[in-house]
């Protein structure tokens, strides 16, 4: 078996080989708990998750760190405005502590509904001040930062290749670009550290160095992932949106003090658009994995849809593709509990299915070879156990499934029990009545051998 994985730093489908023979860290930028996740965010989880079973697949133990952005993330990825943290405090009338809080308490049950495995670390921003403060410093001391009235920037024109990652050309920014700059040198430098404004009342804010305030949103990353998984680690992945920004100034950061490009991979996930707008948080108006749970939609149903679509493609979020996914999860589903345990995995099947997920996570054409196993002529519990095998990367909790207790309306289940009744009193010609009455209404009624 061997897996190839597509690099947006250099572009390419390339082989993967663990830094450390047998081990694997993977660096997943977390949620900003300001609000809920919507089923975009949680489509970039599906395909992190996806990767790191396909890791596991191919037998290495992987140290999966996801943070939890509970500071410094602004309004503007071109470090302006308010702080989303404070912003969605003030709209919910709440702390900004009680809502990160409650918001990472509600991610982490979204996580736990789409059978995402639980990364080895959670780190918090809030819980890594010190951290940040130790790397901003470093890079004072080598001389990558300067101050403004309002903060410590990052100098990007002091480090060769800025923006590689994202094919940024320099010169292009600064003649396209049209926003306030404030007291920064270039547009393409970025807060460390800001300043709380004078009389300021930021519920979150520390002391430093340079004076009272909170970080940046980028310098979290690469002082968390430096500290969970050293400063040159295998896979860091986000969504495609953090290419040109925070992934970009992570890597300047690091490089910086640690001359490393933080990851040997960059994977990105591409978006899921809703009536083809990109969906986001701050339009006020997203799904929730919890509204489709509340119109009846299974939590695997979603996770079936993302797996339809490459992740690398844009995929298109639409009642009719939701609906198609919840009925292709029911068949497989159905076929699944129909077949008895026992046998072994078909090698043939299996060694098909690997190497789709193993050639860049081809989870479509994955999802074909099982469609496949399913129709084949194997033995009932030779299918089931090839499946078993694909079901450690899909993650669809095939086996955990049991079909749904029948919902028997009251009206129904009053006149089933009259038709009982008749029945222990012998009246032949009402139990005959009342079951044609069922019958109409679309329910067969089964008697027993012993009544
Ligand atoms: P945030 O909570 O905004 O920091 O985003 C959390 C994750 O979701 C990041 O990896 C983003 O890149 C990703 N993301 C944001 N919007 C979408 C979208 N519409 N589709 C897929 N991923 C997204
Ligand atoms: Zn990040």
């Amino acid at each position: 078996m061997s897996l190839a994985l597509y690099d947006t730093w250099s572009r390419t489908v390339r082989p993967f080989t663990p830094l450390q023979p047998g081990h694997v860290g993977l660096y997943c930028c977390g949620p900003t708990v300001y609000d809920h996740a919507h089923i975009g965010n949680l489509r970039t989880y599906v395909f992190e998750d996806v990767l790191r079973r396909v890791l596991e697949l191919n037998g290495y133990s992987v140290r999966h760190v996801v943070n939890i952005t509970d500071v410094g993330h602004l309004v503007s990825d071109a470090d302006e405005g308010e702080d989303k943290m404070e912003k969605g405090s003030r709209r919910a009338g709440e702390s900004a502590w009680a809502i990160a809080q409650r918001y990472t308490a509600a991610f982490q049950a979204d996580w736990r509904a789409l059978n995402l495995l639980e990364p080895a670390e959670w780190p918090r921003a809030t819980d890594h001040i010190p951290e940040q403060l130790v790397f901003i410093e470093a890079l004072e001391r080598k001389g990558f930062t300067y101050g403004t009235s309002d903060g410590i920037y990052f100098d990007t024109t002091r480090q060769d290749g800025y923006g590689h990652l994202a094919r940024l050309d320099r010169a292009g920014l600064w003649a396209g670009m049209r926003v306030a700059m404030g007291e920064k040198r270039n547009v393409s430098d970025f807060a460390l550290w800001k300043f709380s404004p004078p009389a300021s009342r930021r519920q979150m804010e520390w002391d430093s160095p340079w004076g009272r305030g909170f970080p940046g949103w980028h310098i979290e990353c690469s002082a968390m992932s430096a500290k969970y998984l050293g400063p040159w680690f295998d896979i860091h992945c986000g969504g495609e949106d953090h290419v040109a920004v925070h992934h970009s100034n992570e890597i300047a950061q690091t490089q910086a003090c640690h001359g490393t490009r933080l990851a040997n991979f960059w994977m990105h996930g591409h978006f899921l658009t809703l009536d083809d707008r990109k969906m986001a948080k701050t339009d006020g108006d997203f799904l929730r994995l919890q509204t489709l749970i509340d119109q009846g939609t299974d939590p695997m149903a979603y996770r079936y849809l993302c797996l339809s679509a490459h992740y690398r493609s844009t995929l298109r979020y639409t009642d009719e593709a939701i609906h198609a996914a919840q009925s292709a999860l029911d068949r497989l589903r159905k076929a699944y509990a129909g077949w008895p345990l026992g046998g072994t995995a078909d090698e043939g099947f299996v060694a098909r299915f690997n190497a789709e997920v193993n050639q860049d996570l081809n989870l479509p054409r994955a999802l074909a070879v099982v469609w496949a196993l399913v129709r084949s002529d194997l033995p009932p519990e030779v299918r089931r156990a090839t499946v078993d095998h694909a079901d450690t990367v899909l993650g669809l909790r095939l086996s955990g499934w049991a079909a749904p207790a029948l919902a028997i309306p009251e009206d129904i289940a009053a006149l089933f029990a009259q038709r009982q009744a008749a029945r222990d009193a012998r009246d032949w010609a009402q139990a005959d009545r009342l079951r044609a009455v069922l019958k109409a209404r679309g329910w067969q009624v089964e008697d027993g051998a012993s009544k």
